[in-house]
């Protein structure tokens, strides 16, 4: 259990779980008036961290008022259904990311598309694993819109920044008094950790989510996950010109993959996604530290990102 306070606000903690093994997602706890859990990780993250570190400040899980999802991926919203049998809280989040939650037969079926659909795989063995990390649905009991505001109570109030791109409702809270955004998932980098590759479903959507943000020139971004970026440190809290690197490297990333994409269509006219992607993933190789399925030839786990280029390219009438 990691419990540390924000230099922004003594009312601000970060709660730094493991899931999964060995990934890291980063949760964060205001203790306002209305005391808000932003994300509850995975299925065991509420009893094996949340629960821990609120008993270090003399809270119970049932002082929690309400769960701010910054997205509805498993890794954010997996604790939710526990954490409802445990407490009172309400749940918010982006309306386009409810069905993610309440509905995980759409959930998996969103997120394995491309696997499913493009590659052909039989994902049937990996719902077990991802049933183990949610457990179950969750109820959402407000569903937000950009430019909303969560109050909090008292001085506390997050506005809602609608960045899609990564999940459709994808959102950051913005504490605009304190100069933090929590923004989940929607800034990666290179990927959640060395290896890996950015995830999003939207190509267009997650860039223009962060020229957006870009533009907002928020003094810190709080990741859900410490995402790869040209420098070595690798913390979750980016300040100042980390955070506008952090935004830039990300943005130079989405645009490098489009790119690789593009050019691996035209050289591969009317070539299925496979081809078209397998000839991108060799192209990128060179310049990006992902791992490589030796199946498929794509980034290990992740053929949705070059799937949303694909669909983009191709009119968005792929399969
Ligand atoms: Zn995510």
């Amino acid at each position: 259990m990691s419990l540390t306070v924000l230099p922004h606000d003594p009312r601000i903690y970060r709660i730094t779980a493991i899931w999964n093994w060995d990934s890291i997602v980063e949760l964060f706890f205001i203790d306002a008036p209305t005391r808000a859990l932003i994300d509850t990780g995975a299925s065991d993250t509420p009893r094996r961290y949340v629960e821990p570190a609120l008993r270090t400040l003399g809270l119970k899980l049932d002082d929690i008022d309400v769960i701010l999802n910054t997205h509805g991926h498993q890794d954010h919203m997996g604790g939710n259904h526990w954490l409802l049998a445990h407490s009172q809280a309400q749940v918010y989040m982006h309306q386009a990311d409810a069905f993610l939650v309440s509905d995980l037969d759409a959930h998996m079926a969103y997120i394995w598309h491309a696997d499913t659909h493009a590659l052909g795989q039989d994902v049937s063995g990996r719902r077990a694993q991802f049933m183990q990390t949610v457990t179950g649905p969750s109820a959402v009991h407000r569903r937000l819109a950009d430019d909303d505001v969560v109050d909090l109570g008292d001085d506390v109030q997050l506005r809602v920044v609608h960045v899609p791109g990564h999940s459709p409702g994808s959102v950051a809270y913005h504490w605009e008094d304190k100069g933090i955004a929590f923004i989940g998932d929607a800034v990666q980098g290179f990927g959640s950790k060395p290896g890996m590759f950015p995830l999003y479903y939207t190509a267009s959507g997650y860039e223009e989510s962060m020229v957006r943000l870009a533009g907002m020139q928020i003094e810190t971004l709080a990741l859900a996950h410490r995402y790869v970026w040209s420098r070595t440190d690798r913390d979750a809290l980016r300040s100042g010109r980390e955070a506008e690197e952090t935004v830039r490297d990300s943005i130079d990333v989405v645009r490098m993959v489009g790119q690789a994409m593009a050019e691996a269509m035209k050289s591969h006219a009317g070539a299925d996604f496979l081809t078209v992607a397998r000839a991108a993933a060799q192209a990128l190789a060179a310049d990006m530290p992902f791992s490589v399925d030796p199946r498929t030839g794509l980034p290990t786990g992740l053929p949705a990102t070059l799937y949303a280029h694909y669909s983009e390219l191709t009119g968005g009438d792929a399969v």
